[in-house]
């Protein structure tokens, strides 16, 4: 059986509570193993290079060997860089609610010049705050559209991380276990080229949304019954987490983690990377 390469994807990085991100680096330290942040760069209003906090963590990853790159450009709407898919919009019912309502209205802030400007912009904070063009993005709420994947591709960006494989893991935050819904077919478990020359990374779910120890057993065998499904068919394994959600009183998610790092490293062939070096080695 061939290797199998495992990127852990972390969003909203530049947020509330940069303590909870520090409690995941540390985590991170102690499992030696590297991962990708997606970074907003204008969240709240702030650029993130006037957030001295975020900055000082944000440092210490790159030193770690982490890799950033970019999520949005202020996280201010769930429609910001286009329509999240449907078991996205499942759980945040207003936003399901305004594009069953104004889908026209909801569309006419994608156009490409918008999406260009607003790509332009996040991109040039990230920049002047880290000194090197970011490559990667992730829509907030992996809102995405096709003047999106345009955009970014005319901005100089390699790759995006936006679809999904196994769409279980949001019914699992509306505690809907049993939907049975299936992989999604036209999404394979490794990088493709997907529209406009950006080459498409997709995570295979989010796993560890604010759990409490009595589901963490459900949501581990979720995660586990992937990576296997993964390793078998020789596809990358690249998950979605968020820090706020994993740790702290939620810490439970940082277990679900620890298990399946131990997991992954008993059953052998595992090496875990950045989305880049992921795209990097997959594709060459
Ligand atoms: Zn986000």
């Amino acid at each position: 059986m061939s290797e199998t390469l495992f990127a852990l994807t972390n969003d909203d990085a530049g947020g509330a509570t940069p303590e909870l991100y520090e409690e995941l680096l540390d985590f991170l330290d102690e499992q030696d193993v590297r991962a990708t942040f997606f970074v907003t760069p204008y969240q709240g209003g702030k650029r993130i290079d006037a957030k001295p906090e975020w900055m000082a963590l944000l440092g210490r990853a790159l030193d770690a060997g982490h890799e950033l790159q970019l999520h949005a450009f202020d996280h201010g709407s769930t429609f910001e860089f286009g329509v999240p898919p449907d078991f996205m919009l499942d759980i945040i019912p207003d936003a399901k609610a305004r594009w069953a309502a104004e889908p026209e209205e909801v569309q006419k802030a994608h156009t490409l010049e918008l999406m260009s400007d607003r790509i332009a912009r996040g991109k040039a904070i990230f920049q002047q705050a880290f000194e090197y063009e970011p490559r990667g993005f992730r829509g907030p709420c992996l809102s995405m559209s096709a003047n999106t994947y345009q955009a970014l591709a005319d901005h100089g960006f390699v790759w995006s991380s936006n679809q999904v494989v196994n769409p279980m893991g949001w019914r699992y935050i509306n505690k809907d276990y049993d939907a049975g819904e299936p992989w999604q077919a036209d999404v394979p478990p490794h990088p493709y080229m997907y529209t406009s020359g950006i080459i498409e990374v997709p995570m295979l779910s989010e796993y560890t949304w604010y759990l409490t120890p009595d589901v963490e057993e459900k949501h581990f065998e979720l995660i586990r019954s992937d990576y296997d499904r993964v390793r078998e068919l020789g596809g990358v394994f690249l998950t979605l987490s968020h820090y706020y959600a994993m740790t702290g009183e939620w810490a439970t998610g940082l277990d679900v983690y620890r298990r399946l790092f131990d997991y992954a490293r008993e059953l052998g062939d595992v090496r875990f990377v950045t989305v880049s070096k992921l795209v990097e080695t997959s594709l060459s």
